[in-house]
């Protein structure tokens, strides 16, 4: 039986439950015009994903196999494949309603396989005592912990497998059932070829080697370059979660602090696993429903950079000019719009959509929920960050505001971490505060005490 091998969140070809599967295979990738329609023409992740599916074909070259390429939706590709007689497809699993309701329909069609590829465990692997799903972190992280055994972390093997007869030479652009070839170029789909700019993930594990040690003490630091940058390789699988949960046994092995970023690494599979248990997290707030406005000019100021906050504006420019933003910038960002802005979380959700390399619909959803302090643990809603004071202590010398804002390079740093002064003098260039923080705290608590 003929199978299709459908690589999209698993772009390698080492460690790859697809490759483990026997027999006679199409392997291909899908283009999807569903996503890459509502897509600005110089989308970066879209360059990035050309290339890694570029390096998949020639990976699966080198073995022996090919990849065959599509542009058009999965529905009319997969309609297309079933005339080719193909009766299975093989995937790994994806939790957002987008893709689930995808696949629903691919099920309909051909028999699907989900595989768990992305994540170390199934969602309803780690369940309470009474079958229900964890609500809280921390114990379901101590569920995971009491799981694991090294049968998580194995390394999949290559399975005998032959390669199906096809021409691979093109990508096929399938529209209402009809198959044009295009040339393999980013152009042919209407998208710009862009540089971007993302370590290699045995580079990116080598260097994190020297950083594991000190994680925990200074992740938080936004001009210290101390975490792993594996999220953009997490997201598009060009590097296995089994492989990297290897390497920490290894360094953990040679006596290396590898805890706290374990714990990281099940915070993502967490959120997943919220989105797969209570789907409608995607929108709707988990527990409480905190204030919101409709300000718009806040909004725009917000997404030019200029709230006159410079800890926030600094953050935004980071993700407008490479793709991604400090984890302690996302989470003061986070508040700042849902409580300071009291703007909606799923906009904020959105415009960081936008942007993120390592865009996750989960990994994104739950970290703004969580900013918003709609109950998702361990966040109660009164913790509002003060921008100031974070960007005193995470970064006293100013050194990531001016990378990010270089028209204040000339401001005493300490300045920039007080209000009192942004208020009082004039930058050029640069607007005042949109708010106090004070204010915008006491304004959102007695909204959301009024609401509640
Ligand atoms: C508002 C907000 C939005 C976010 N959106 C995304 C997103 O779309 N995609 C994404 O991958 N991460 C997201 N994060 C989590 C986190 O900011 C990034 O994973 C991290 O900054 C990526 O850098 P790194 O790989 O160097 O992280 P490291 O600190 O080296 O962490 C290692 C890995 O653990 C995972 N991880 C770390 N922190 C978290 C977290 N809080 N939640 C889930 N997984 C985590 C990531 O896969 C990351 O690559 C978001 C956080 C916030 C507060």
């Amino acid at each position: 039986m003929k199978k299709i091998l459908w690589f999209r969140r698993d772009l390698r070809v080492h460690d790859s439950m697809l490759l483990a599967t026997e027999g006679e295979v199409l392997p291909i990738f899908i283009f999807d015009t569903n996503i890459l329609n509502s897509l600005e023409k110089n989308d970066k992740r879209v360059s990035f994903i050309f290339e890694q599916v570029l390096k998949l074909k020639t990976d699966l070259k080198a073995m022996g196999l090919d990849l065959a390429l599509f542009y058009g939706t999965p529905l009319e590709v997969f309609t297309y494949l079933k005339t080719l007689e193909f009766s299975e497809v093989y995937a790994s699993v994806d939790y957002d309603s987008y893709a689930k309701e995808r696949d629903a329909k691919i099920a309909e069609m051909l028999s699907f396989h989900a595989l768990n590829d992305c994540y170390l465990f199934e969602p309803n692997e780690v369940l309470k005592k009474d079958g229900s799903p964890y609500l809280v972190f921390t114990p379901y992280y101590r569920a995971c912990q009491a799981l694991y055994t090294q049968f998580y972390a194995l390394e999949y093997a290559r399975a005998q497998q032959s390669l199906t007869n096809f021409d691979y030479n093109a990508l096929w652009s399938i529209q209402d059932g009809a198959k044009t070839a295009l040339h393999v170029k980013l152009e042919s789909m209407g998208f710009e070829p862009l540089h971007v700019n993302v370590l290699e993930p045995q580079k990116a594990l080598e260097i994190f080697t020297c950083k594991v040690d000190s994680y925990a003490e200074k992740r938080d630091f936004l001009d210290e370059d101390a975490t792993s940058h594996l999220s953009v390789h997490l997201r598009f699988g060009t590097l296995s979660i089994r492989e990297i949960v290897r390497f920490l046994v290894n360094l953990k092995k040679q006596s290396h602090v590898t805890e706290p970023f374990f714990r990281q690494l099940i915070f993502r599979e967490f959120y997943a696993y919220l989105l797969y248990h209570f789907p409608k997290l995607e929108w709707e707030n988990y527990k409480y429903s905190p204030p919101v406005s409709k300000d718009e000019d806040a909004y725009e100021r917000f997404i030019k950079a200029e709230t006159g906050y410079p800890l926030i504006d600094a953050a935004v420019m980071e993700l407008l000019t490479t793709g991604l933003m400090h984890n302690r910038a996302r989470m003061v960002v986070g508040s700042f719009f849902t409580k300071h802005l009291m703007l909606p979380w799923q906009k904020g959700e959105v415009f960081f959509a936008k942007y993120l390399l390592d865009y996750d619909a989960s990994a994104n959803i739950l970290s703004w929920q969580w900013c918003a302090g709609t109950g998702i643990d361990p966040q109660p809603y009164f913790r509002i960050f003060n921008p100031y004071a974070q960007s005193l202590k995470f970064d006293k010398e100013a050194r990531y505001i001016k990378r990010y804002l270089p028209i204040l390079s000339d401001v005493p740093a300490s300045s920039l971490h007080k209000e009192v002064y942004l208020m009082s003098h004039d930058i050029a260039g640069y607007p005042k505060p949109l708010i106090g923080h004070e204010s915008a705290r006491k304004r959102f608590l007695s909204e959301f005490a009024r609401a509640h």
